[in-house]
């Protein structure tokens, strides 16, 4: 199906009265609330009593085609609470359901209300997303609201990512309303906006599967292959090459998490994203001392979303989703599912190509040779063995030379180095070089949590908004080693305790 282009405030007629009127540049589409009624709601922002802007992303406005400078800070404030929406916005709530721990549940935007979907300078469309902004028609018993905390956590760890090189969903700004939230305790309320390829999850798809209606399942799958993979729009065989393309981008995806320590925390389906961003930070944290049962979440008791159980949880939601399309996959239902398993049984390949390809690139390595796994593998083992921080270690061998006086002496590591040394020396490049390309992927910065608590701490309690933006300057060139943030390298003596916490 293709959607209506909206000629109203488009690209097309922008003209100068619309620029006086749109000063901030917005080129909104609305394609999604052209879909049938069931993919959403209408909703309204609830209005707040004073917003006031916390902090607004100037570079990815610049990035959208966006002037923020052209507008007052009272403006801003007005616009990201969701106060004056922005012209050509048409603002609903997305439906969709989910396994959360692995129980199927009605969801939806219960505390997000979608603008629409701007188009960046590039000419991308972009989901333009709310969250905090009140209740929709799927808040179900929750409040819709959110609190400044984890908003500005959100922002903090989705702009770190993409300076990461990983593909995620992006902040444009936090607002507090000047209206308190009720958690367990009485919290400042805010919102962020978010920006998106777009919100379709795996969720999504699992609550058009689950009405079992086939025409708007088809109108859902074909939406989203023409909006993220519109290569594939014209094949006779779309809808497994639509499979297959979202399982290769998860593979990637989640080898690249592995690749820096990243925990997701709460991988549900309904937090699993088709376009292969990575989305919906919650309870996520970054490893440090390597340990692959390494879990942050309060609520995660069992360890499901660990941070090595990443991959085969992948393939368990990427399983839900292949499911949500057999009826489109083939016309006799054993040939599809059969269709859908040989797509599904590739992932686990996929992925550990994606993680030694990656791997290579982290140890400096440019030809492929069969010991390169081992190789590898040995390193993490004795990082284990020695509890030492996954992070810090690449970066140090990375650098000319190793840091004296440390576990480096240990003469486990000290084998380690030489086969790595002889590894190296089969290269056609010198260690010089190789050390400058492994600079370029191991992060020196990553947002650690006991940085990234401390940022928010002077926010919540002293107002002082000088800690985050520091942390937020260093977490934006993390392949740099910089002497002036030499403190955001540093991994905590122990976070052996460290929790984190649903959004909610
Ligand atoms: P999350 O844990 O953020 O992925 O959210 C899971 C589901 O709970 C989604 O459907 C959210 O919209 C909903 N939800 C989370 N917090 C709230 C809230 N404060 N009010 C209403 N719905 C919420
Ligand atoms: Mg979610």
């Amino acid at each position: 199906m293709i959607w209506k282009r909206h000629g109203r405030n488009g690209i097309v007629n922008r003209n100068s009265v619309v620029a006086e009127q749109n000063p901030v540049g917005w080129r909104f589409d609305n394609t999604y609330a052209q879909l049938p009624d069931v993919f959403f709601a209408p909703a309204k922002p609830v209005t707040v009593s004073s917003p006031r802007v916390v902090i607004l992303n100037h570079r990815l406005a610049e990035e959208l085609g966006l002037e923020l400078n052209s507008i007052s800070q009272e403006a801003a404030a007005a616009l990201f609470a969701g106060q004056d929406l922005p012209s050509g916005s048409r603002p609903i709530a997305q439906a969709y359901a989910g396994h959360q721990f692995g129980n199927f549940t009605m969801l939806g935007d219960g505390r997000a209300i979608l603008l629409g979907e701007h188009r960046s300078r590039s000419g991308q469309l972009v989901d333009i997303q709310l969250k905090g902004a009140g209740q929709t028609s799927y808040s179900r018993r929750g409040d819709g609201r959110a609190a400044l905390g984890p908003m500005l956590r959100e922002y903090i760890i989705s702009e770190a990512m993409f300076a990461l090189g990983i593909p995620t969903t992006r902040s444009l700004a936090v607002v507090t309303t000047g209206e308190p939230v009720y958690r367990e305790t009485k919290l400042p309320g805010a919102i962020l906006t978010r920006v998106a390829a777009s919100h379709i999850r795996v969720g999504t798809f699992e609550y058009t599967a689950a009405t079992q209606n086939e025409t708007n399942l088809r109108i859902l799958a074909d939406y989203t292959i023409h909006r993220h993979y519109p290569e594939l729009a014209n094949s006779p065989s779309r809808y497994s090459d639509f499979l297959r393309a979202v399982v290769d981008r998860q593979a990637a995806l989640i080898a690249q998490w592995l690749l820096v320590g990243f925990i997701h925390g709460v991988m549900n389906t309904d937090n699993m994203a088709i376009s292969g961003e990575s989305i919906d930070y919650g309870p996520c944290a970054f490893m440090n001392a390597y340990l692959p049962e390494t879990v942050f979440s309060s609520i995660d008791r069992s360890g499901r979303y660990a941070y090595g159980n990443q991959p085969a949880i992948a393939q368990w939601n990427l399983t839900r989703f292949a499911e949500t399309l057999i009826p489109l996959i083939a016309p006799e239902q054993e040939q599809a599912i059969a269709i859908a398993t040989e797509i599904l049984n590739e992932y686990p390949a996929l992925f550990e190509q994606y993680r030694l390809a990656g791997m290579r690139t982290k140890l400096g390595l440019q030809n492929a040779e069969t010991g390169d796994l081992e190789l590898a593998q040995s390193l993490l083992r004795w990082m284990q063995k020695v509890g030492a921080d996954f992070t810090k270690t690449f970066r140090d061998l990375s650098e000319t030379a190793l840091p004296i006086g440390d576990r480096y002496e240990d003469p486990d590591f000290q084998e380690w180095q030489s086969q790595w040394q002889h590894r190296l020396s089969r290269e056609n490049r010198s260690n010089d070089v190789a050390r400058a390309a492994m600079r370029g992927v191991n992060p020196a910065i990553i947002p650690r949590n006991h940085r990234v608590e401390e940022a928010l701490a002077a926010v919540q309690d002293h107002n002082d908004l000088s800690v985050l933006q520091q942390l937020l300057a260093a977490l934006a060139s993390p392949y740099e080693s910089r002497p002036d943030f030499e403190r955001y390298q540093e991994a905590p003596s122990d976070d052996g305790g460290y929790r984190t916490f649903c959004g909610t």
